[in-house]
């Protein structure tokens, strides 16, 4: 077998690993108590492990190394840290503190290919997912470096479609909720999706109780295909389809993203057609004015047509809240995340440390 990244095994897959070298099974919680409580990145310091274990473990497996590239601090106290991956590739992660909470927004692709008209992630394309340990081990860093930061949620709202990468994914959240290694509870985390209708479906199916967050961003299959090239695969009609039968089998509320956008998508008739899309059904929408991206040509909205579409949802009996956004002073909001092309002879990365600190 070639070596692994350790951090790409569920508990399930190591417990796996382990009978078939004849180990016993507690083996496989310590091993993951010593990763992802006590923070170990090599297999000498778990002392409570046979030596014939570590053996065993040093000539599998392995654990990559995220090399931070710059980390960044709004104003408001957001973070924003860049890290480059063992094949070069530059992935963006975002803390966001807050009093009642610590959020970190992780990403799951190198770049994105569903494009959305409002979203720097996908201006260079995709070119790869990234590993279970890729994911686990931006939520590790950052506990790490920020002095053991409680984190209280987990989104995977940062660069790709996590429902693009859909096992690396799941294998991630299973290890944040495994009490033996992150224990977040599932509620606390959330796959936010542009409408996967495929991937909804086998979430669905999952049993697992984490949250789910649809990006809308229209209220019809014209504008929605404009600004989401997704919506020609999965036009509107069939993902609202989707996100009742997933409502219906877990009984669990969908959150709806709306991106308000000037001129665009936040007239009266977006909000009638919005109300009678969303009709019937519980669910959380959040309303959130875009954040300028210089590579598109939207604006975003004035106030005016903010609360005058809140308020005209709000009459048709639609709630919403009106999501403020952090990090903007250093890209870090909604949209923001950028994939950064291959870093050869290190010029592109000049470049963005010149924007970057
Ligand atoms: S919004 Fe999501 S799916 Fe769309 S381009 Fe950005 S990262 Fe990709």
């Amino acid at each position: 077998m070639k070596k692994q990244d350790i951090r790409n095994f569920s508990q399930e897959d190591l417990l796996r690993f382990l009978q078939g070298k004849n180990q016993k099974a507690f083996n496989a919680t310590q091993i993951f108590s010593w990763i992802y409580k006590k923070g170990a990145e090599d297999f000498d310091s778990m002392s409570d492990l046979s030596l014939e274990l570590r053996q065993i473990l040093k000539k599998n497996f392995y654990f990559s190394k995220l090399i931070v590239e710059a980390i960044k601090e709004s104003r408001d106290g957001t973070k924003k840290i860049l890290f480059k991956l063992e094949d070069s590739s530059l992935i963006e992660t975002v803390l966001i503190p807050s009093k009642e909470r610590n959020t970190i927004c992780l990403s799951s692709q190198v770049g994105c290919r569903f494009s959305c008209k409002f979203c720097a992630s996908g201006i260079k394309g995709f070119k790869r997912n990234l590993s279970t340990a890729e994911i686990v081990s931006q939520v590790l860093f950052v506990k790490k470096y920020f002095f053991n930061v409680q984190l209280t949620h987990i989104v995977f709202m940062g660069t790709g479609e996590p429902l693009d990468n859909y096992e690396n994914v799941l294998r991630a959240v299973r290890i944040f909720n495994s009490t033996y290694a992150l224990n977040i509870g599932a509620r606390r985390i959330t796959i936010s999706t542009s409408g996967v209708i495929s991937g909804i479906k086998k979430l669905a199916k999952e049993n697992l109780q984490v949250e789910i967050s649809v990006s809308l961003h229209a209220s019809d299959n014209k504008i929605r295909n404009n600004i989401m090239p997704i919506n020609k695969k999965y036009p509107l009609q069939d993902l609202i389809r989707a996100c009742r039968q997933y409502f219906l089998l877990t009984k669990r509320q969908i959150t709806f993203e709306y991106i308000l956008i000037h001129n665009l998508n936040c007239t009266l008739d977006d909000a009638k057609r919005l109300s009678f899309l969303l009709k019937g059904f519980d669910f959380k929408l959040n309303l959130i004015p875009y954040n300028k991206i210089a590579e598109f040509n939207f604006e975003p909205p004035i106030k005016l047509e903010v609360l005058f579409f809140q308020n005209q949802l709000s009459k048709m009996g639609i709630k919403s809240t009106l999501r403020l956004p952090r990090g903007t002073d250093i890209n870090a909001a909604c949209g923001q995340l950028r994939f950064y092309a291959e870093t050869k002879n290190n010029t592109n990365l000049r470049e963005l440390h010149t924007n970057f600190r």
